[in-house]
């Protein structure tokens, strides 16, 4: 079973304190990051995905193999049931393509504790041939559908994500619409802007407004609510800045809007993550850099003691200053 580890941080292990990462502007704010009740169980459904967006965190396409196999999908919600954990957020990849999606979301509907079943969903998933069934699913087991949608306008979100995905994405929500998303309150949908460049999101609830207005005025959308989220510098996004010379600018534009208070909502305090072979992670970016947990040995969703995950220290590293920078960013959008 899980034991709590000493604190841990992957920037160099240099005798010189690094007055810019993430650890040390942390400790001068007298900050530190502990995890709190374990609300949220996100897992990682695998890397395949129908698009291969230049933001990608997880470096997902069409060809990527990993996915999750259905003994561990019963593993993981046999641990589930153990627990009080009230949701459970599915991503990859797009995780509706791994074959046993439909068995997974029906078992976990079965979980009395579990209230709220999030689907992140790329939207053109839901156009792809065979996923016909999918929409109706979703709204037959009361799945939120969190959907990337980068822009109100087609050559962002095509720049961004492939050509012809803002089409796509605009049927799909239209579809989305008609079954009652993001009308029936039994039924949300909400929205995920990420920027298209090396810059921070602008205010959320003003953004929010603006893709309303837009969306209803063109395309007769309703949605939920909006979520601006910062692009990570890790995976295929770093790639990106690198080739573009813009790492070490977008690192420094991160640093310098370091905000202590957002450092309260950082997902790693109520959210664990689970890779698609049942590896437990603080977030998913850690997850992508390969942080698992380890205690004499790399653990398991199954090693884990659900007791013994509060009080927690969490790995950090300079990756973190994107969660933290402005009005701070988690998979729920601002959080300061
Ligand atoms: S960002 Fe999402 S939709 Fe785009 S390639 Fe990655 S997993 Fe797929
Ligand atoms: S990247 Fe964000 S969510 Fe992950 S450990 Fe760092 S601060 Fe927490």
């Amino acid at each position: 079973m899980f034991q709590p580890l000493a604190s841990t941080a992957i920037s160099s292990p240099s005798l010189k304190v690094d007055h810019t990462s993430f650890i040390h502007t942390l400790q001068t704010h007298g900050l530190s990051l502990r995890r709190g009740q374990t609300e949220v169980l996100q897992l990682n459904l695998g890397k395949l995905c129908n698009l291969t967006c230049i933001h990608c965190h997880v470096n997902a396409g069409p060809k990527r193999k990993e996915i999750i196999t259905r003994a561990t999908i019963d593993h993981i919600l046999e641990w589930l049931a153990t627990t009080d954990i009230h949701t459970v957020d599915l991503t990859g990849g797009a995780p509706e393509m791994i074959p046993d999606f439909a068995y997974l979301t029906r078992s976990l509907r079965e979980l009395p504790q579990v209230e709220t079943i999030i689907d992140r969903c790329n939207l053109t998933i839901l156009n792809e041939p065979g996923y016909e069934w999918l929409a109706n699913h979703l709204a037959a087991y009361n799945i939120t559908i969190v959907a990337s949608m980068p822009c109100y306008s087609s050559e962002n979100v095509n720049e961004q994500r492939g050509d012809g995905v803002f089409d796509s994405s605009i049927r799909a929500l239209q579809h989305l619409n008609q079954l009652g998303y993001g009308i029936n309150p039994e039924l949300p949908l909400d929205l995920v802007y990420n920027p298209n460049g090396a810059f921070l999101p602008p205010d959320q609830a003003e953004l929010e407004a603006d893709y309303k207005r837009e969306l209803k005025k063109h395309f007769d959308i309703d949605f939920n609510h909006l979520f601006a989220i910062t692009n990570m510098p890790i995976a295929r996004y770093k790639s990106w800045l690198k080739n573009n010379g813009q790492l070490e600018e977008y690192m420094t534009l991160l640093r310098d809007a370091f905000n202590p208070a957002a450092t309260k909502g950082v997902m790693c305090r109520n959210t664990l993550s689970v890779g698609w072979q049942g590896e437990v992670y603080d977030c998913d970016f850690n997850q992508q850099l390969n942080l698992q947990w380890k205690n004499s040995k790399p653990l398991f969703l199954w090693d884990i003691d659900p007791a013994a995950l509060e009080g927690r220290d969490i790995t950090l590293g300079d990756h973190c200053f994107g969660c933290t920078a402005g009005s701070g960013s988690s998979c729920q959008g601002a959080v300061a």
